[in-house]
């Protein structure tokens, strides 16, 4: 209680300090929710199946910004629940999960990776092990917001490597990210984990936007 006190928790979404959880149940009807959303894609793609929370949009938008950019570190634990909500609703048979990597420059920059805060609390609650030393950003590249599709898809290329590969052979990965907006960032990274030997990758983020959407 004493610790609840000093650190209450509230919705991420409107602040309202709750017993449990970290999304209020008003948010929770009162936002456009996918729960999870198999989308079907072009045979070009690298990953089985993706599933995505929100529309990157309204208040979804500004909380993801203050998540990335305002340091706005607790945030981690309402786009997490959304993830367990969708996961529990469908499945949850993974032997790994992964967040998608940033370079050591751009964490040292921010402090954190987003994806990786997200997913930790994924893993622990879905008592699924999650592994940050497996997929690995060795190059640093330009900021995927400011390119169109093309330069996105070529921008991350070869930028992602697997190390320890024989951990992934055989085995069935999901891998979490913050934005999906053209898929450019998850299906670099499903591929090298594919040609790893991973068995399936399933992706999942917090929310889906268009390349429209000015993400910073
Ligand atoms: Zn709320």
């Amino acid at each position: 209680m004493l610790a609840n006190y000093l650190y209450p928790i509230v919705c991420g979404f409107c602040g309202k300090v709750l017993e449990k959880g970290a999304i209020c149940e008003k948010c929770k009807e009162n936002i456009p929710y996918y729960g999870y959303s198999p989308t079907p894609f072009s045979r070009e793609l690298c990953f089985d199946k993706l599933y995505c929370n929100y529309e990157y949009t309204g208040i979804v938008r500004k909380k993801m910004l203050d998540f990335k950019f305002e340091h706005q570190k607790y945030l981690c634990r309402t786009f997490a629940e959304g993830m367990i909500c969708g996961l529990k609703n469908v499945r949850q048979d993974f032997d790994f999960i992964l967040p998608v990597p940033v370079h050591r420059l751009r964490r040292k920059e921010r402090g954190y990776n987003q994806s990786e805060l997200i997913a930790k609390i994924v893993a622990k609650e879905l008592k699924i092990p999650c592994q940050t030393k497996i997929l690995l950003k060795s190059k640093a590249n330009h900021k995927q917001s400011k390119l169109n599709m093309k330069q996105r898809a070529s921008n991350v290329k070869g930028v992602f490597e697997v190390k320890n590969a024989e951990m992934i052979k055989g085995k069935r990965l999901l891998l979490i990210d913050d934005i999906f907006t053209t898929g450019a960032t998850v299906n670099e990274c499903s591929k090298v984990l594919k040609e790893a030997g991973a068995k399936e990758v399933v992706v999942y983020t917090v929310a889906k936007a268009s390349i429209n959407s000015h993400i910073d």
